[in-house]
């Protein structure tokens, strides 16, 4: 299997401080989450790593709107410096013609804990990039089952809006550069609704999304992941949700699964992308699924037995002590299944 690796992840360390403080917020997303990737899957001889090629901007520009205002705010910081968006218009506010100041940022985002520093447009481009890259491989026929292993995560970066730790959704640029070649289909399994891969295409058909997620009306995104979300206009019918209780362990989680295959199979998309998270596991520090480390073989053979080219996005995952077995056992059980 093909690991797409990023050509400067070391350069994403942001510090978090915002949402409780500093010193009170040990920071989950640190550039120790891919080395434990990459060691659990170099001990394999079934893993071969490539590293991301660039992308012109525009592949990413075209469907994130705030691409911009990211790029051009990185450039005003200062090395350490760190710049949270902590003014946010609301509805019918009065919107600057010309935004060119970091403060206007509120426009492009929905939180205060998605920080822009001074590499952060470089780190977001190449994680999206990584994902390209992914599809590209696809699409030439050069591959059939690829994992990109990106960082940052992009599932709650939307159309309209960055946030929830994410800059530029990857999936979605993914999907975007396949669409005019054919079909796509989205699983999003982080334990965390996708609801910026859910906007993309809530209003396109050739687009299914779906996503396997805590309950949000326990859970971020809070504002998205119900089961009534099926679509809108044209794409009513290409979404479904599958918003699971807290402490949800593996029978339970797999009959979900199952109901999303088989929409896909009806679907029958020309490829199949993965947002897969692994916060989902039981010991995950910000989850709260009932997930053990080799139930991701299981869940993984689920998919891979749909025998669809596969293009797997990296998203959440924040115990470094499980980790690299959780991804390998993923991504082996999708082999297996073929
Ligand atoms: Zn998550």
């Amino acid at each position: 299997m093909i690991v797409i690796e990023k050509y400067n992840d070391s350069l994403h360390n942001p510090y978090w401080k915002f949402q409780l403080g500093p010193e009170s917020y040990e920071i989950k997303d640190t550039p120790h989450r891919v080395e434990t990737i990459k060691q659990a899957l170099s001990n394999e001889a079934d893993f071969q790593f490539f590293k991301a090629r660039k992308f012109p901007e525009r592949y990413i520009a075209k469907i994130h709107p705030y691409h911009d205002y990211i790029r051009n705010t990185a450039l005003e910081m200062k090395e350490d410096e760190e710049f949270y968006p902590d003014l946010f218009p609301g509805e019918g506010a009065h919107l600057p013609k010309r935004v060119d100041s970091p403060l206007w940022g509120g426009i492009w985002c929905t939180d205060a804990v998605t920080p822009i520093k001074k590499k952060t447009y470089d780190v977001a481009r190449a994680s999206a990039e990584s994902a390209l890259t992914g599809a590209e491989m696809l699409h030439k026929g050069d591959a059939d089952l690829v994992y990109a292993l990106c960082r940052p995560s992009g599932h709650h970066a939307g159309p309209r809006v960055f946030g929830g730790y994410c800059y530029f959704n990857n999936a979605a640029t993914a999907a975007e550069y396949l669409l005019p070649h054919g079909t796509v289909a989205i699983v999003d399994t982080d334990y965390h609704h996708g609801n910026g891969t859910q906007e993309f295409f809530q209003e396109v058909k050739s687009v299914f999304t779906s996503s396997i997620h805590c309950d949000p009306s326990n859970e971020y995104p809070y504002f998205w992941g119900y089961s009534e979300e099926t679509g809108k206009g044209q794409g009513v019918g290409s979404n479904h949700n599958e918003p699971l209780p807290k402490g949800t362990g593996l029978p339970e989680y797999l009959e979900a699964v199952r109901r999303i295959t088989t929409h896909i199979k009806e679907f029958n998309p020309s490829w199949l992308i993965l947002s897969a998270g692994f916060d989902t596991h039981v010991d995950d520090p910000i989850g709260g699924f009932n997930l053990q480390t080799e139930d991701f073989f299981t869940i993984g053979k689920e998919f891979g037995a749909l025998n669809l080219p596969i293009l797997i996005c990296q998203e959440g995952g924040y115990n470094l002590e499980v980790l690299g077995a959780c991804v390998k056992n993923f991504l082996s059980g999708l082999k297996e299944a073929r």
